[in-house]
């Protein structure tokens, strides 16, 4: 069989290396980027590195990449790394805040935008990124969930390329078609099954759930991920994202989609056909493998995963998900069936709710609570700009943030 050795439509720079911005570059998702880079250096170059406020690792990865740009949140922060770069000779320009965010995903040597920053923060570079034309390694789920329509809009509109990050939607994705224009009528697709492994707490006590610590939450059995990602699992609202960033990325709706709880995470999603074939992608629970099909598609390379042992692995299970121990799935499947603002409602109340409880302000159970109660507090409307996305967005903060003080108080009742 032959393979193509063309990565992609880009053109690349003069020593024929692909240019990477990975947004997000000191979290999960960043780190093991760059570990799938640093393993094909005649293929891949860094052009721009990004984080949030972490100077050090962001220094240190400017160090070992030699990114021509870098970017961080605040300008106090950025005057601090250019320093430390120009100390060590490195020229490498430093820029502050969402504007630099948005210049280095447009700039013209960077073919590729590795999206990987966490929350709401990563749309609007990443929308930079589809208005350039850009291919995009898609991490940041909760950019799609808040803009769906004008986000796949801009990418069809701008020719860019959009790959799935998320291990599920690479999974979906590799067992389709190699194309990036699916229907899913007209490849023969009845239904798509999403994986979920469940989380920590997919066994407990239910009347235990209300006392878990975020130690608890953030230690998940298969996987390692940033902090708020993981609590999303914890309370599978990770996997009602997931349902929605799906219904965007293949053009369908809830209701061809099936979740599957499956707790070795060995299965990162299947795909069943008309005639009764069901595709899987198998492979050990590791990031690098979505990281690299993404950079390399439609080749394949190597990502410094172990092979999988399928002998260790011998069982595979399966069973359905329990909507009363995890309301969030439900209430993001009701988000994304009712349309307009509703998941952007879902996902603003989400990320204070979670940051809140990883705060130590609120118990685990009222995750749930307080982005229902957001949810039936702020008007949905039809999502037809971003500036209308943002308002709900804020909206959504607002109220949710009230309600985190109203249980806050309850809460230190609770310990005390
Ligand atoms: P993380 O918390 O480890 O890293 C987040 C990155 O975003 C860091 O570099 C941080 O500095 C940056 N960041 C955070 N807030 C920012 C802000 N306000 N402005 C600019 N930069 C900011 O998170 P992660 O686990 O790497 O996840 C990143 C994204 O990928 C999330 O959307 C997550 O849902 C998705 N994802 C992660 C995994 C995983 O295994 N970790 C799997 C699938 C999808
Ligand atoms: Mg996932």
């Amino acid at each position: 069989m032959s393979v193509t050795t063309t990565p992609g439509r880009a053109t690349p720079n003069d020593d024929g290396r692909i240019g990477l911005t990975v947004l997000g570059a000191t979290g999960t998702i960043g780190v093991n980027t760059l570990d799938v880079v640093a393993r094909h250096p005649g293929r891949y170059k860094i052009v721009a590195l990004t984080a949030n406020h972490q100077v050090e690792r962001l220094y240190q990865q400017c160090l070992a990449h030699q990114p021509e740009f870098a970017v961080l949140a605040e300008s106090a922060a950025a005057e601090k790394l250019e320093q430390k770069l120009r100390k060590h000779g490195l020229n490498t320009e430093v820029l502050a805040g969402i504007g630099g965010l948005e210049q280095v995903a447009r700039l013209p040597q960077a073919h590729y935008v590795m999206a990987a920053i966490v929350g709401a923060a990563g749309l609007a570079p990443t929308l930079a990124a589809a208005r350039a034309g850009k291919r995009i390694l898609l991490a940041n789920k909760e950019a799609l969930v808040m803009s769906g329509q004008i986000f796949m809009d801009e990418v069809k509109a701008n020719n860019a390329e959009l790959l799935p990050i998320d291990s599920e939607h690479n999974a979906i994705f590799q067992c389709m078609p190699n194309t990036q224009n699916i229907n899913l009528d007209v490849i023969g697709v009845k239904r798509i099954l999403l994986t979920a492994s469940g989380g920590p707490f997919r066994d407990v006590p239910l009347e235990t759930l209300s006392r878990v610590t975020p130690e608890q939450a953030c230690a998940h059995p298969n996987w390692v991920m940033g902090r708020k990602i993981s609590v999303d699992s914890a309370t599978m609202m990770n996997k009602g994202l997931e349902v929605i960033e799906a219904c965007w990325l293949f053009a369908t709706r809830p209701a061809f989609i099936e979740v599957v709880v499956h707790p070795q995470s060995i299965i990162h999603s299947m795909v069943q056909y008309a005639d009764g074939s069901v595709l899987a992608q198998l492979g050990n629970p590791d990031m690098r493998t979505p990281i690299a099909h993404a950079l390399a598609w439609p080749d394949r390379i190597d990502a410094g995963v172990d092979n999988l042992d399928i002998f260790s692995v011998a069982h595979l299970d399966f069973s359905r998900p329990d909507y009363s121990r995890f309301p969030c799935l439900r209430l993001a499947i009701e988000a994304i069936e009712q349309g307009g603002t509703c998941s952007a409602i879902l996902n603003a109340a989400n990320e204070v709710a979670v940051q809140a409880f990883l705060d130590h302000q609120i118990l685990f159970t009222q995750i749930a609570s307080i982005i229902e109660q957001t949810l039936a507090a702020v008007a949905s409307t039809p999502a037809t700009s971003i500036e209308v996305i943002m308002d709900a967005d804020n909206a959504a903060r607002l109220c949710a943030q009230q309600l985190v003080e109203r249980f806050s108080s309850t809460f230190r009742g609770h310990v005390h």
